[in-house]
Parts: C-alpha cells; structure tokens; sequence
C-alpha cells in the first residue's frame, strides 16, 4: 500500500465486496492455514472444558430433575434442577429483556470475544471439525491439492473418512442438542426401544445429524456470516471504543517485504500474509474491523510468530479499539467500561434476584361462579372456591389452609383433600365458613394462607360474600351467570341481586 497511513485511511474498496463471494457470485471456499500460537492454545483449553460441560450438564439430576431441559414442545422448562411453568413465564420475558441488553451492552465494549471464544459454532467448525480435517487432510495446500486431483483410492479413502467421521460426529452432537430438550431418560429409550415405538424421536435424531453434518462439512463460516443475527448486528454494536481484534496500522503501515537491510519509511508488518492465511473468514483484517471477523484471534497468533521471527515486539495484531490503535493510547479500563460493566451485573443480579425468590407453590383461589353464600345451621356464613395449586418441587405436598380469623373453618371436598403431586397442578374445591360477626360488609377480602410440613408456602386473597347489611326492599332474584366473567364481575353481580 503506498502512501502511508494516509492512503490507508482512504483505500475503502475492501467493502466493496464479501469475502466468500467471488465476481461471479459463486461461493469461495477457504483453507485457512492450521493456527497455532498462545491464544490458540488457551481457545483449546477453553474448548476442552466447554465440551465436556455441554456433554455432562444434561446427565446431572438434581431432586429427579435434569439440571436443564428446553422441552418446548410440552413446554417444560427446567434451569439449575428447578422446573419453570407456564406461570413463570415473566421470568423468561425478563430473562430474555435482560439478556438482549446484555448482549448489547457486553458487544458495545467487549465486541466479539464471545464468537471467538465460546460460541457453540465456533468451537465445533474450529476445535472439533477443523482439527480433523487438518488431521485427515493435511494443512491448508494439502487439502487444496486434495480437492483438485480427480478421483483416485487416496482422495476417495480420505474423503470416505472424513464425512465418516463428521456425520458420526453431527450424529453424537445431534443426541447430545436433543437431551437438552427431551431429557436424557427419553432419549435413552428412543435409542434402545424398538424403532417403531419412536418413529418421530428417531426421525428427529436423524434429522439434526444431517443438519449438524450439512453445516460442520459445507455451510461453515457462512453459518457466522450470513445466518447468525449477532453477526450481522455487529454493524450497529461496535464503535470506536469496542474492543476488537484490530490490527496497529500506525505500527504496521508503510508495510514493505522483509529484508536484514535498512527498510527506510517501511512500518513492521512484513506483508507476509500469514493473518490472511490462517483467517477462517478469508478476511485481511489489516483492512479494518469487518463485519466477517469473529474474532477467533488466529491473526493475532500468526502475526506475533512473525513478530518474533523478525525480532519486533508481539501485538501489531492485537485486542485494541479503534480509538486506542488511532490515537496511540493504551486500552484501559474507561469510565464507559465500568458503567456499562456496572448496568450488567446489575442486569444479572436482577435476574438471579427474581430466580432466587419465586415461589416453590403458587395458588389461585376464585369464589365457585353462580353460587352465593349459604348459612350453616349453627349461623356461620359458607363460600365455596375452586381452588389451583401448583406445586413446583420434586415431592408431593399435603397442601393444609388456614384463615387467620377467629372461628374460621375451610373444609376440603374429596377424598384426597389438596395432596399435590411433585411438579404438578391440582385443581380443588372447598368450603370456607366464617363466623357472621367477622364480616364487616358484604363483600370483604379474606387472607388464605397454604401450609405444607410446618411451613407456610403462600398467601392468597380471595372474596368472601356474606348477607347484605342493607335493608332488602326488593324480592331476590335468581343470579344470572355469564360464562367468561371475572371473580370481580360476578360479586358485583350477586351483590345487587341480593338488594
Ligand atoms: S502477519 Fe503481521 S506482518 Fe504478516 S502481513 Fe499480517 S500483519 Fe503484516
Ligand atoms: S480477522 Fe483474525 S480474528 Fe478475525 S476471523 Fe480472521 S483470523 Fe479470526
């Protein structure tokens, strides 16, 4: 590039094009050069452990529970052992909210790091199926070979291996996706029941290993590049502050061929390509931050081994911000970082706030619709409710409830009286009667209290009618009751067909 850094603030006709799309439309294929260095190693190390979490999370029971399951289909939910229902559901809104402005925040001074580091795509496609290929196939101009000489027993004998081991591979990772959703107990009898028994559960396996094999052995990169929505905001998270993989051209620039002579006006990069060769996306990210890099830090190993082939410091490719690399400030840590840092542990505190203190029961209690109070022969006033109890624990409970009111009774109808089974819901009716003399109006709002094992789990509050204190001038008039009215609408009703 001639013209310093200058020019290279105005050569802009990188954008001009993608990366894996040649002139005439057709897809590029890329070999990228096997990487090695200190990141990489870390990557390795952090991949190890990300595989072995992912393979035994779904393993761990906890009370008879998974750790986790995403059953979306009969909508059971269960994070950390505890099973989330339908009514939990602002805690997955919030949940969600929290981690869309987590994500936001985290890219707007983090960047990329969790593409390049965590993200399930990248650990697979670079730790797992690329580490094979290499394996198999050689480096990046021993597959290149490869893919060009015709069909003969080498290729054939290599290839055959290859996708051999990829689709086994999709095919474990297929099993491993599924007991997340599914549960390990019933993919297990999906494997060892008879196949007719599990059509579907089979099917789906299937399924998922060919999408998994379809995109670890063709769709690739393009999976980051073109279908991931995360990727293609990166345009609107980063700015000048973000933390990138970037590359010092202030350092770099006038770049010039190596040579043991002087190098007068030459900057440290040697124009030797290696950034370019080991980029998985096919990028030169001496170009400036893209909208292709997924900051798998392959450049920034490639270039320090160069570094220090030519006795310059590492880093002219290194973790920087746009505005660190312009200016030649050091990247510290700026008050934008420790606010935005502070919003999220904020964020996830709330979260665990909310996770931390729901209800292990909840329960809803509504007056039986159409039917007034009665009056027991000893005086004492009867509402009847229908009553639903959730019981979100892995063990059953003798669900006991109490009024706290002088002389109040609740008795339970059915056999069974409120036994909830562990993780279910009952539906129950009962009678609760209350002295006349506790009743301040017609209508009061009554306290009812669910004890389990010694302990109280909950308090509803219901309403509780009782006769008009009014004096009745008119004839009664039989309740009439609408399907669909709320508890609220049907006492308004009732008390005026009491006047
Ligand atoms: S690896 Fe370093 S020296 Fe070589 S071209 Fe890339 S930036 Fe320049
Ligand atoms: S530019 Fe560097 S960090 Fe970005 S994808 Fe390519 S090799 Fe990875």
């Amino acid at each position: 590039m001639a013209g310093g850094v200058e020019a290279y603030y105005e050569d802009e006709s990188f954008r001009d094009h993608v990366s894996h799309i040649d002139q005439e439309g057709k897809r590029v294929w890329f070999y990228p050069k096997k990487p090695s260095g200190r990141l990489y190693h870390w990557r390795t190390l952090l991949s190890i452990g990300f595989l072995l979490v992912l393979v035994t999370l779904p393993l761990i029971q906890v009370n008879g529970l998974p750790l986790f399951l995403f059953n979306i289909v009969e909508r059971k939910f269960v994070l950390f052992g505890v099973r989330f229902w339908p009514q939990d559901f602002f805690l997955f809104v919030m949940g969600m909210l929290i981690f869309i402005v987590f994500v936001a925040l985290f890219t707007v001074v983090y960047g990329r790091v969790f593409c390049g580091w965590i993200c399930p795509q990248t650990i697979f496609m670079e730790m797992v199926f690329r580490k094979i290929e290499y394996w198999i196939e050689g480096d990046a101009s021993h597959q290149k070979a490869l893919n060009k000489m015709p069909w003969n027993a080498e290729k054939t004998k290599k290839k055959a291996l290859k996708h051999g081991i990829f689709f086994f591979l999709s095919f474990l990772i297929a099993n491993v996706f599924l007991s997340y959703i599914i549960g390990v107990d019933a993919l297990y009898r999906i494997i060892t029941e008879p196949l007719s028994e599990h059509i579907s559960g089979f099917v789906a396996i299937l399924l998922f290993s060919g999408v998994f094999f379809f995109i670890y052995a063709w769709f690739r990169e393009q999976a980051c590049l073109v279908v991931c929505p995360y990727g293609r905001m990166q345009g609107v998270l980063l700015d000048q502050h973000s933390i990138v993989v970037a590359y010092d051209h202030r350092r770099g620039e006038q770049r010039a061929r190596f040579s043991k002579e002087a190098r007068p006006g030459a900057g440290d990069c040697i124009d030797c390509h290696e950034c370019v060769r080991v980029c998985p996306t096919g990028i030169d990210i001496r170009n400036g931050t893209q909208l292709e890099c997924t900051n798998c830090t392959a450049c920034i190993d490639a270039c320090d081994t160069i570094m220090e082939k030519i006795n310059k410091p590492r880093g002219l490719i290194r973790y920087a911000s746009e505005y660190t690399i312009r200016t030649g400030r050091k990247l510290g840590w700026t008050n934008r970082m420790k606010l935005y840092t502070g919003i999220l542990v904020v964020l996830v505190g709330l979260e665990s706030f909310l996770l931390v203190t729901r209800t292990d029961v909840e329960a809803t209690i509504i007056r039986t619709r159409g039917v007034l109070f009665n009056t027991e022969p000893d005086g004492r006033i009867s509402n009847l409710y229908n009553i639903k109890i959730i019981n979100k624990t892995s063990h059953d409970l003798e669900v006991e409830l109490r009024v706290p009111i002088a002389g109040a009774e609740v008795r339970t109808i059915g056999r069974h009286g409120l036994m909830v089974k562990a993780d279910s819901l009952l539906d129950g009716e009962f009678f609760l009667l209350l002295p006349p003399g506790a009743l301040e109006q017609q209508k009061n709002k009554i306290p009812v209290e669910l004890w389990a094992r010694g302990q109280r789990l909950a308090t509803e509050t219901t309403t509780f009618l009782g006769p008009s204190r009014r004096v009745v001038t008119s004839a009664p008039v039989v309740p009439q009751v609408k399907a669909g009215h709320s508890d609220e609408q049907e006492d308004h009703e009732t008390e005026n067909d009491n006047h």
